[in-house]
């Protein structure tokens, strides 16, 4: 279990990056939901004892994870969003080479770890493969493998998916799901899909703060029957009630259509929409 609580930081030049931060963390695929400078990287970097807060705590189990950075170490396993790689290297050396510094002393059980982890991530079959080679994917599978070496407690993974096509993200997320069993695994991104996907947990932050914490289909019952959704013509959308909250507009076939959301139908030819989680996170940044 991890827990943080009211952690705050302000960088030099004056940008409130964290505002008192309260998250409670179970093990499992937790997902941290933001736009862009939400303070995400923020967040993981100093869960993963790269930076300093300025105030506030973060206990992992028994390990006081802004104070003991050592002993967070041990147990972590970190996938940056830069993740930057040897191209002229291939994955087997590299991984073995890693698992060396994180103290796996032992040959053979450090052989036995590198291979387990590259058949975990389908990169066997490519070991003796320059990384330089390697397409967006295989190198955040790669990444994969090397965030897991030693098994840790907490996984922390910024961003992963970002930049991958579609079938590369599917197979990254199924990856993820697979070892989010037993550790404490933080999954941050801007894409909604990601999180319903593949989260039991999750919270959406933005500027600094924890706008809602919960479980994808706990949020999504708050929103039950207030959903709406119309065709329509953009000077329609600014004659709306005080009560409807336009969610998003989105292009459909060349024409335009709303998400709105409201207690009761908030004008004719509104239809009841199913809510889903791009509804919650727009109905919570627009709150
Ligand atoms: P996210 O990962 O959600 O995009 P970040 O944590 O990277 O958000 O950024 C949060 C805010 O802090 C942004 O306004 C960003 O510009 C700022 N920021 C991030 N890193 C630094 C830094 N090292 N120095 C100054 N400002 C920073």
């Amino acid at each position: 279990m991890l827990t943080i609580k009211n952690l705050s930081k302000t960088y030099a030049n004056g940008v409130h990056a964290l505002r008192g931060i309260d998250l409670t963390v179970s093990p499992g695929l937790f997902g941290l939901l933001g736009p862009n400078g939400a303070g995400k990287s923020s967040l993981m970097r100093t869960l993963a004892t790269l930076q300093a807060a300025d105030t506030g705590s973060v206990q992992l189990d028994d390990i006081d994870v802004l104070n003991d950075k050592d002993a967070v170490r041990r147990v972590l396993g970190y996938l940056p969003q830069d993740f930057g790689l040897y191209p002229r290297v291939d994955p087997e050396t590299l991984l073995d080479h890693l698992a060396d510094l994180k103290g796996i002393d032992n040959p053979r059980e450090r052989a036995e770890s590198v291979e387990r982890l590259l058949r975990l991530t389908n990169l066997w079959d490519v070991r003796k493969q320059k990384l330089g080679t390697f397409s967006g994917g295989m190198r955040q599978r790669f990444g994969i493998a090397q965030a897991l070496l030693g098994n840790p407690r907490l996984i922390i993974v910024d961003e992963p998916t970002t930049g991958l096509d579609p079938e590369e993200r599917r197979r990254f997320l199924n990856l993820l799901a697979r070892i989010g069993e037993q550790a404490v695994v933080i999954l941050s991104t801007h894409l909604v899909a990601d999180v319903r996907e593949l989260c039991s947990s999750m919270a959406m932050i933005n500027r600094g703060q924890v706008l809602v914490q919960g479980s994808p289909n706990g949020l999504l019952s708050k929103l039950e029957g207030r959903v709406w959704r119309k065709q329509v013509d953009a000077d329609e959308l600014e004659a709306l009630g005080d009560d409807a909250l336009v969610l998003s507009t989105h292009l459909n076939a060349g024409r335009t259509v709303a998400r709105v959301e409201s207690p009761v139908c908030p004008g004719p030819g509104f239809l009841p929409a199913e809510p889903n989680l791009e509804d919650v996170y727009f109905s919570t940044l627009k709150h």
